[in-house]
């Protein structure tokens, strides 16, 4: 059984069912169009490799189809507007090894669809998870808020940052605040396009600012317009997937500008957790008041359904596993900070990972605890990793961030950028620092 119908839980889901395997999903959500918007989902090589495997091919080739336009370069500019550096950004190719040029870029409200389409029969909503015991065959009976329970051979933990599975099974690797704050929201591509010069309508920009804020902005187009009816140039193969999908009836994503806010907790003027929707855009617009205008009034636009923030977290490392039926998966096995938008790659690379260890232990017959361990050391192991990068990511936001020291590097870093503008060899260098902001396991 599996906790949670997020990314890595409903991947995870269809991989098993693609191989006989029985599995049943438990979602706290009462519904399948309820939960998360987010940024946007980034998914690399390693993440379509995982989709690839477990979603039945035409489902897989929806994905494809559903994903948004690829961004075509990367500028950065000042919290004036004033441009600073630009590189073009390689094309998105559909079969490529290369990690440079597989990135994809989905809404996560789509891939959510996507994946809940197809496991109906296996995904129970309104099932709240709290706890699970043991029992004396090694089966593990999880236990429910509306009072019930169930029993599988094997528990998976994929319920978010906040997993209550991680905090009964691995409580000293609970989620470390950071210290940041992330703010995010969608406004329509046609307002922004009113407001916004045309590099940020085809690309990913970066808008720094003296005081350790920053903001990321990407488009989001689809192949389908406002009511959600295919745009007139779709065609072919991609026209007759979108037109047969039933997920799009549960999908309210439109064309829109993704923004995201990352700012220290400290300059954060409100407690993110506590406000949601036209209040946290009230915030947000208040902190980018000397901000170019069309930036602030870009802010004003969000969709307030949209608008969320959250808290930088990660996990803490975990360096030994015990041999039980229970496991984590994705952001409950190794919670990130979602600044660089690696964490839905990530998340559906592991459910990859683990959908083969199982498969293959009930193929050999052989103990599924202990294809679970090797599962645990593999992808857990590697996801601390990838908190110690992260830690360094952080370090050097922190510096930013210190009141003196903070204007004088982004002084120095705003000249490097004007000069790394005119200079191929360096421009290059720094074009790939900022790869990150592409997302991606790749960055
Ligand atoms: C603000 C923000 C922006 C992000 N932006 C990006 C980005 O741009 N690119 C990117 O790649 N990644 C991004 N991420 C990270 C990405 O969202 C996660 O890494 C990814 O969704 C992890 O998938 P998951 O399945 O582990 O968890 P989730 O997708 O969070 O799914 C967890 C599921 O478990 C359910 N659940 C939770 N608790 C319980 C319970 N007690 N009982 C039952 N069900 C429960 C939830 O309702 C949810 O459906 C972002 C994250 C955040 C918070």
């Amino acid at each position: 059984m599996i906790i949670g119908a997020g990314l890595g839980g409903a991947c995870l889901a269809h991989g098993l069912k693609k191989a006989g395997v029985s599995v049943a999903v438990y979602e706290r959500e009462s519904a399948r169009h309820d939960g998360f918007f987010g940024f946007r989902a980034v998914i690399g090589p390693s993440g379509d490799r995982a989709l690839r495997d477990a979603l039945p091919p035409d489902l897989y080739e929806t994905f494809a189809a559903t994903c948004a336009e690829s961004p075509r370069h990367l500028t950065v500019y000042s919290k004036g507007l004033d441009e600073l550096f630009i590189s073009s950004l390689p094309a998105a190719r559909r079969e490529t090894g290369d990690a440079d040029v597989g990135l994809k870029y989905a809404s996560f409200m789509t891939l959510r669809q996507l994946l809940l389409t197809g496991i109906e029969d296996s995904v129970r909503f309104g099932k709240e998870f709290t706890r699970y015991e043991r029992r004396p065959d090694g089966r593990i009976t999880a236990f429910f808020t509306d009072g019930t329970s169930a029993v599988a051979d094997v528990l998976v933990g994929a319920d978010g940052a906040q997993s209550r599975v991680r905090q009964q099974y691995l409580p000293e690797a609970d989620a470390h605040d950071c210290g940041f704050v992330v703010a995010y929201g969608h406004v329509d591509l046609i307002e922004a396009a009113r407001l916004l010069p045309w590099e940020m309508l085809g690309g990913i920009s970066v808008v720094g600012n003296r005081q350790g804020l920053s903001m990321i902005t990407q488009p989001m187009e689809f192949q389908w317009d406002r009511e959600g009816e295919l745009k007139g140039h779709v065609g072919g193969v991609h026209a007759a997937l979108i037109k047969t999908w039933p997920g799009l009836r549960y999908d309210n994503t439109r064309d829109h500008l993704m923004w995201g806010l990352i700012s220290s907790s400290r300059l954060f003027r409100a407690d993110p957790e506590a406000i949601l929707g036209a209040k946290l855009v009230d915030v947000v617009a208040d902190m980018t008041r000397g901000w170019n205008s069309a930036l602030h009034t870009l802010v004003g636009l969000t969709d307030p359904a949209t608008a969320a923030a959250t808290r930088a977290v990660v996990s803490r490392a975990i360096d030994s596993f015990q041999e039980t039926g229970v496991t984590l998966l994705g952001d409950a096995g190794h919670a990130r900070m979602p600044d660089p938008g690696a964490g839905a790659d990530e998340t559906l690379r592991a459910a990859g990972l683990l959908c083969g260890q199982i498969v293959r232990a009930v193929a050999d017959r052989r103990p599924i605890v202990a294809a679970i361990h090797d599962y645990d050391a593999q992808v857990l192991g590697s996801g601390s990793e990838a908190g110690r990068a992260y830690w360094k990511c952080l370090n050097r936001k922190a510096r930013m961030d210190r009141s003196v020291i903070g204007p004088m590097l982004a002084a120095g870093s705003r000249t490097r950028l004007r000069v790394a503008n005119q200079v191929p060899s360096l421009k290059k260098r720094v074009a790939g620092e900022y790869r990150w902001v592409q997302g991606g396991s790749a960055a």
